[in-house]
């Protein structure tokens, strides 16, 4: 999990947008910069649910792993942390940014705290990816050479 005692210890903080004043006069990114320890703050607060509803039904439509990647970014293991997201999500680059989050909704702290800002997290994951260069194309291989119809 996070750090037992994170979702006392810390509260919800989103990152912050871009300065609107700048937005409307370019097509870039909607928030600021990520912050890694920031972040890794808030994945601290995740409290590994016996029962993460974050990634059930009324969670996650792509049943992230979502407290696993939220250990691993607390523990600042961001390469293992984006394996494990690829293993749900081909695509957390657009859903880091559009998904309505169903699953901050169904986030167990939720229900006495504000959740655990799982989308920023999700986003930042990715974008680390990239900027690290761990994002790569998987070329099909010969597991396509397998298929006769
Ligand atoms: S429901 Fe919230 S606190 Fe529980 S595992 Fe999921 S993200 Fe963490």
């Amino acid at each position: 999990m996070g750090k037992v005692t994170g979702f006392k210890e810390y509260t919800r903080e989103t990152e912050p947008y871009r300065d609107p004043a700048l937005r409307i006069i370019d097509f870039k990114e909607l928030y600021t910069e990520h912050n890694d320890s920031h972040l890794q703050t808030q994945g601290a607060r995740c409290m590994d649910c016996g029962v993460p509803f974050c990634q059930s039904n009324n969670g996650c439509p792509v049943y992230n792993l979502i407290p696993e990647w939220n250990d691993l970014v607390y523990n600042g293991r961001w390469q293992d942390a984006l394996d494990r997201l690829h293993t749900t999500n081909n695509f957390p680059e657009f859903t880091g940014r559009v998904c309505p989050a169903p699953c901050e909704g169904a986030c167990v702290l939720g229900i006495t705290s504000p959740a655990v800002t799982i989308k920023n997290i999700e986003c930042a994951i990715i974008d680390r990816g990239f900027d690290e260069g761990w994002v790569t194309p998987k070329i099909a291989g010969d597991s396509l050479s397998l298929i006769h119809i």
